[in-house]
């Protein structure tokens, strides 16, 4: 089982010393034996250990920051929601293909935010401002949040937080197993927990740094039990000899292990493997033994966001992709509802 995280190296903002929460965080991380060091903004970290690139990409990501959000502006994050709510930024994960790698760049550090109830009352306009139509928040835009939250619980207090409202609804996707301390929030079916989950293969090559596949189921029926709305989504749908008997044996399971009572109001979200030039790039930097197929030759080129062309499977592939997944959700999860592919 991969260990809850625990980072190598803690920063603080002056700034995040103000906050209750701050302070707890440097005297948690103090009691632990981690070094602490002082940084007026996370942009002055320049003095990471590691004696290349490669080191220190690894040594940053097990780096967290102890920070306050300026930033009080939420982004768009459709569409699987109206806005993004940020609690932390970056992952301790080390997924090949994970857009952190392009977005973040030379500052992969994760940042853990300590004025929450500022973000809170930035949620509470949003929501204000759509009243009386429901606002749902996506919290895992930047991050992996929960893989982070057994150190800070703000993930838990932003549940609990949602729980009381009565136009907001927070969701969010991860790929860690450690939700223990989110059993008992009190999230009143407001907050919809969602599973990143793959093909064993996909996961085994492709996630080091992540829960197993069989962990992610675990924590999935824990999850139903204390009764969240459950979902999945499944990403990045990549395409290796034995794909459908691998997704298929990860349908079974999922099956065989969840409470009957998740299935009822289950969802599913279908994203394929894609990748730009400029994302192929870093991932040959960042993992260069990865086995990851990234030859454009093979895919078809699809305009992106920001001009950026992403290479996605041809056609014939996406239509096997879509037919036999959507197959596979009908026949093990008859009442779940398929989100979008995409
Ligand atoms: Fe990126 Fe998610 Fe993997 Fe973290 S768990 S490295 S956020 S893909």
């Amino acid at each position: 089982m991969v260990k809850p995280f625990v980072p190598q190296l803690v920063y603080v903002e002056p700034g995040a010393l103000e906050y209750s929460l701050g302070r707890e965080l440097v005297a948690k991380f103090r009691e632990m034996g981690i070094e602490i060091r002082k940084t007026t903004s996370h942009n002055q970290i320049r003095n990471l250990p590691g004696e290349n690139d490669f080191q220190r990409y690894r040594i940053a990501k097990s780096t967290l920051v102890v920070g306050v959000r300026k930033t009080l502006k939420f982004d768009t994050s459709k569409p699987s929601a109206e806005y993004a709510i940020p609690f932390v930024t970056g992952c301790m994960g080390h997924c090949h293909y994970c857009y952190l790698q392009t977005t973040m760049g030379s500052k992969p550090y994760i940042r853990t935010y300590v004025n929450i109830d500022d973000i809170f009352d930035a949620a509470e306009n949003y929501m204000k401002e759509r009243a009386p139509e429901i606002t749902r928040f996506e919290a895992s835009c930047t991050s992996d949040v929960v893989g982070v939250d057994h150190l800070t619980h703000t993930l838990k207090k932003a549940i609990e937080f949602f729980g009381e409202s009565k136009y907001g609804k927070l969701r969010f996707v991860t790929k860690f197993a450690h939700v223990d301390h989110l059993l008992n929030a009190k999230h009143n079916g407001r907050t919809r927990f969602r599973f990143s989950m793959n093909d064993d293969y996909i996961i085994k090559n492709f996630e080091p740094g992540t829960s197993s596949q069989d962990d992610r189921i675990e924590a999935a029926k824990k999850v139903a039990e204390a009764g969240y709305p459950l979902g999945f989504i499944i990403a990045p749908i990549y395409l290796h000899d034995g794909w459908k008997e691998g997704y298929r044996e990860m349908f079974e399971k999922l099956e065989a292990q969840l409470p009957k009572t998740a299935t009822k109001d289950l969802t599913f979200e279908l994203i394929q493997h894609r990748f730009t030039k400029p994302a192929k790039r870093v991932i040959e930097k960042n993992y260069p033994m990865t086995k990851l197929e990234l030859d454009e030759s093979k895919r078809k080129w699809k305009w992106g966001r920001y001009g950026i062309g992403k290479y996605v499977y041809i056609d014939e592939e996406q239509e096997d992709i879509k037919n036999t997944l959507g197959n596979y959700i009908k026949t093990y999860f008859p009442e779940a509802k398929l989100e979008y592919f995409t």
